[in-house]
């Protein structure tokens, strides 16, 4: 496995340069039209299939850790530890963003002409984003209050094949625990049922390693299309001291911030764990999707990077829902630069509304492409309602066109940023929740049940 582990590698690093490449040469030709039906066979080829396989496996493989760590309380310490995890880095990579994009200004200082150009071409990218468009609508219309109660909503299920359907996976990952627990405690009957659960687990995992092979083309296929459509020079545009302060930002919570939190935990080498989890990382950068990527991170985290399949299990598909370093600290600095263009100063009581409503508009978004774009109204209406509390201007939330353009690129970066905590998360509950050796693994399981 490692030897063709490393093949994988290096296709799949092959295929994010060679797509670059072959991007940006479509850019220079105006091939717009080819660059969006390379990303469409990047959706056919490598989104789909990897689509279809995460609901079954967030369903079982929360099952496989609920059911070895059997004891309930076991599992109380377990999940606390991981939501105090999730709060605490997207907390960190939230004012990291403010504090960088307050002391960066990426929206001061522009020369009025540029700034007005902006304001307007993000004005018409607004309106000519119809589907965008609708998702922020129906976003502003839910407001904070809609955001609390569609959280609360997915926690409480109603219908599990409703979620299943609609790719909600926090229904299935509530519903799974709960059947996990019933399963420990359900004595010796319970026993062939968790045996039948763990082979599936790890016939879904064979699946995954088949499909991982197909990473290396749909990478290529979906950067091309990415850097077809927007190009490698806008990071020298005007929006480059905005995409700058994204970067930085994101840099310091992946290298340093992280790796401190790994490594005070854990004693591991962080950057070698880093390097263990490069093939879900590079997904996550080519896929723009946390929930796509799942199965890959899954993969890895257990086979390569010495995570248990107890803690992954559920630390993994819950993290692809709701922990997002990576966009917790877009959203902030996205936000605040939006106002700074439009000339709205922020006080420090509206940089405190936006590092609470970025946590809970990163919780909110799902791990798919541009989610954070959409949440992140919650964050502007926020700020807006209390400013309009002290009868200053309010930012129109058209002004997100703007940011439309390179969001893309942005998404590569944070969609990895977010599954790099997420594997951090794993590896550090793995201190507190490891593996018995593998022989023992399913009996154990049992063992718990009778
Ligand atoms: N694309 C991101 C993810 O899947 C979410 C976002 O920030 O838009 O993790």
């Amino acid at each position: 496995m490692h030897r063709a582990g490393g093949l994988l590698t290096v296709l799949i690093l092959l295929g994010l340069v060679a797509g670059a490449i072959l991007g940006e040469v479509l850019h220079r030709n105006d091939a717009l039209d080819v660059a969006a039906a390379m990303m469409n066979w990047g959706d056919l080829v490598l989104i789909r299939p990897l689509k279809l396989l995460v609901i079954p496996i967030v369903m079982l493989s929360v099952l496989v850790g609920v059911t070895s760590i059997g004891d309930p309380s076991r599992l109380g310490v377990i999940g606390g530890a991981t939501l105090v995890y999730y709060l605490a880095t997207m907390l960190a990579a939230v004012i990291l963003g403010a504090v960088l994009v307050t002391s960066i200004g990426p929206g001061v200082g522009l020369d009025a002409t540029t700034a007005e150009q902006l304001r307007v071409s993000g004005e018409s990218a607004f309106a000519g984003a119809d589907v965008l468009k609708g998702r922020i609508d129906q976003a502003s219309e839910m407001g904070m209050g809609g955001a609390w109660s569609s959280i609360l909503d997915q926690l409480i299920p109603a219908n599990v094949f409703a979620d299943m359907v609609a790719v909600r996976p926090l229904g299935v990952i509530v519903f799974s625990l709960a059947l996990g627990l019933a399963l420990a405690a359900g004595g010796s009957a319970a026993t062939p049922a968790i045996r039948g659960i763990a082979s599936l687990f790890d016939a879904m995992m064979r699946l995954i390693r088949w499909v991982i092979w197909i990473t290396p083309i749909g990478v290529l296929l979906l950067v091309a299309g990415t850097v077809g459509r927007i190009g490698i020079d806008e990071i020298y545009g005007p929006m480059s001291k905005y995409m700058f302060t994204v970067f930085v930002g994101l840099a310091i919570h992946a290298f340093v911030v992280l790796p401190i939190v790994l490594w005070v935990f854990t004693r591991i080498s962080p950057f070698r764990f880093m390097w263990r989890m490069k093939r879900a990382l590079l997904t996550a950068f080519g896929t723009d999707s946390s929930s796509a990527t799942l199965p890959v991170t899954l993969e890895t985290a257990q086979d390569e990077a010495g995570c248990s399949k107890r803690a992954s299990g559920f630390v993994l598909p819950l993290g692809s829902t709701i922990n997002m370093d990576g966009t917790a600290l877009y959203e902030a600095v996205a936000v605040v630069f939006l106002f700074q263009l439009f000339g709205i100063d922020l006080s420090f009581t509206e940089l405190v509304v936006v590092v609470i409503t970025a946590t809970l508009a990163a919780v909110g978004a799902a791990g798919i492409p541009s989610a954070g774009l959409v949440t992140m109204v919650i964050v502007i209406t926020a700020v807006n309602t209390s400013l309009a509390g002290r009868g200053d201007a309010q930012l129109p939330l058209s002004a997100i066109g703007i940011l439309l353009g390179v969001d893309r690129i942005l998404d590569m970066c944070r969609t990895t940023v977010n599954v790099w905590g997420d594997a951090v998360g794993a590896r550090i509950i793995t201190q507190i929740a490891p593996d018995d050796a593998p022989d023992e693994e399913t009996d154990d399981a049992v063992a718990a049940a009778t």
